[in-house]
């Protein structure tokens, strides 16, 4: 195959295979993954041919995969990824840019500048932000608490990015008990050391309690979240930011996939307030639906980021809004792209549509579950419902009934040291048939996870 030949077959393979996310198992079966073990094969000597590891990967490979990119998955909060990203992505691959700068790419250096600008006015936060399109929340957080870390440290005479941290005025740093693993990672790459961060007490909804929050001075960086993983809920940054804001404090909120609730007119509410913060941090590949990895960093003031993010090099100098002025990355994907096709097909309506109906669906999910005996654990407030069973054991059995089924996948968690599960609502291919097809089927298991296999 010539190479116009060899993408015409991967491209059908690739059609193919989306054109099937309804109908295929969503979690794969077992001899489909035992079969992986044809992929251990000793290195080729001399090369094979390309159509062959094509048609290799997809024999063997698209069996065994994860069906996250179909409407029968409410595992974690993952999402599909919408046909024009999709697109745009396929698009962007063949352009392969190496999009640092605008002389690396002039093109994508204005779509992700336009992603951005949009970006800011669907979520509504302050205009003159930086948007740095990153591979991850992991990473974007990463970059916004290094700016706040450099920005705290500095406007006490201390330049981090030159002199380091020996001697530096310790920067308290103040989560809620409930924050994200990733955050603790970031914070722990920084060298704050996990030991040292300062857990502050949160209630039954995992939300910081505010007359619990430690004092804050112009030391304290303060990490809030909009979108608790277990329960969807947001701490409450009405209260909590102007406090913090006063103290001199830095401010940082982890939405990964709670901030998108900020671009549904129904749901903004739960963000009120949000706007004060310095920096935010949110994922395209998981409620946007863009393909996986993109997400966001938002640094109100755009030079903090630039200051501690910069890679000018004699050969390679570029504005402070050059993207790898702004990330992790230096040779990067333009990750924007799929986030610019995104917001252009969905507008600002069908974001805040997309948005709504999937907290309309967890919610019929919660009361559907109510009403049949299980313990729902949240108040739906978005698109995550925490459940249990009966007891324990029960819990256990259902999620290991629904996880082999084959028709839907959810995971488990532990909230408040005892198991549940957590079923997410986040992929635009989901419509409410798929909804009640995953309510009956725990009809069928039941609270006590005893009924499933009675029916089968
Ligand atoms: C998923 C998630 C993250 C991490 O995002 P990645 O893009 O997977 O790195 C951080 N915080 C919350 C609340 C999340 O749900």
């Amino acid at each position: 195959m010539n190479e116009i030949e060899l993408l015409q077959d991967a491209d059908k393979r690739a059609v193919g295979y989306v054109a099937g996310v309804d109908s295929r198992r969503v979690f794969p079966a077992a001899d489909a993954i035992a079969a992986l073990t044809g992929f251990d094969e000793p290195l080729p000597a001399q090369g094979r041919p390309s159509e062959e590891t094509v048609a290799l990967m997809d024999d063997l490979g698209s069996p065994a995969t994860v069906v996250n990119n179909g409407p029968n998955y409410f595992g974690f909060v993952i999402g599909a990824c919408l046909p024009v990203a999709a697109a745009a992505e396929r698009l962007s691959i063949a352009w392969d840019q190496c999009a640092s700068t605008e002389d690396g790419s002039p093109a994508a250096y204005a779509i992700e500048r336009q992603a951005g600008k949009w970006l800011l006015e669907v979520l509504d936060l302050p205009r003159e932000s930086a948007v740095a399109f990153g591979t991850s929340a992991t990473a974007c957080g990463l970059s916004a608490l290094a700016a706040a870390r450099a920005e705290l440290l500095a406007r006490q005479g201390w330049d981090v990015v030159g002199d380091g941290l020996h001697g530096a005025p310790e920067v308290r740093v103040v989560v809620p008990a409930s924050t994200h693993v990733t955050v603790r990672k970031a914070l722990q790459v920084l060298g704050f050391g996990w030991n040292r961060v300062i857990k502050a007490p949160v209630d039954d909804k995992g939300r910081i309690l505010p007359d619990q929050l430690p004092e804050m001075d112009a030391n304290t960086l303060l990490i809030l979240q909009a979108g608790e993983v277990n329960t969807g809920e947001f701490d409450s940054f009405a209260e909590i930011i102007p406090r913090a804001k006063a103290a001199g404090a830095w401010v940082h909120v982890d939405g990964a996939f709670g901030l998108w609730a900020r671009a549904a007119p129904d749901l903004r509410g739960l963000t009120a307030g949000i706007e004060g913060a310095d920096s935010w941090t949110t994922d395209g590949h998981k409620w946007l639906n863009t393909p996986y990895d993109g997400a966001m960093a938002i640094c109100r003031d755009p030079q903090a980021l630039a200051r501690v993010m910069n890679s000018d090099a004699a050969y390679s100098s570029a504005s402070a809004e050059a993207q790898k002025n702004l990330t992790l990355e230096f040779s990067r994907r333009a990750r924007g792209i799929p986030i610019w096709a995104a917001l252009r097909s969905l507008g600002r309506v069908g974001v805040a549509e997309m948005v709504t109906r999937h907290h309309i669906q967890a919610e019929r999910i919660g009361d559907a579950l109510r009403a049949a005996g299980f313990e729902v654990l949240n108040r739906v407030v978005l698109n995550q419902v925490l459940v249990r069973g009966a007891n324990d054991t029960a819990t256990q059995s259902i999620l290991k009934q629904v996880q082999e089924s084959g028709t839907s996948w959810f995971g488990g968690t532990v909230w408040q040291d005892r198991p549940a599960f957590r079923i997410s609502l986040s992929s635009f291919r989901t419509e409410d048939r798929h909804v009640d097809q995953l309510v009956d089927l725990l009809h069928r298991i039941g609270p006590m996870g005893d009924g499933g296999e009675g029916m089968r």
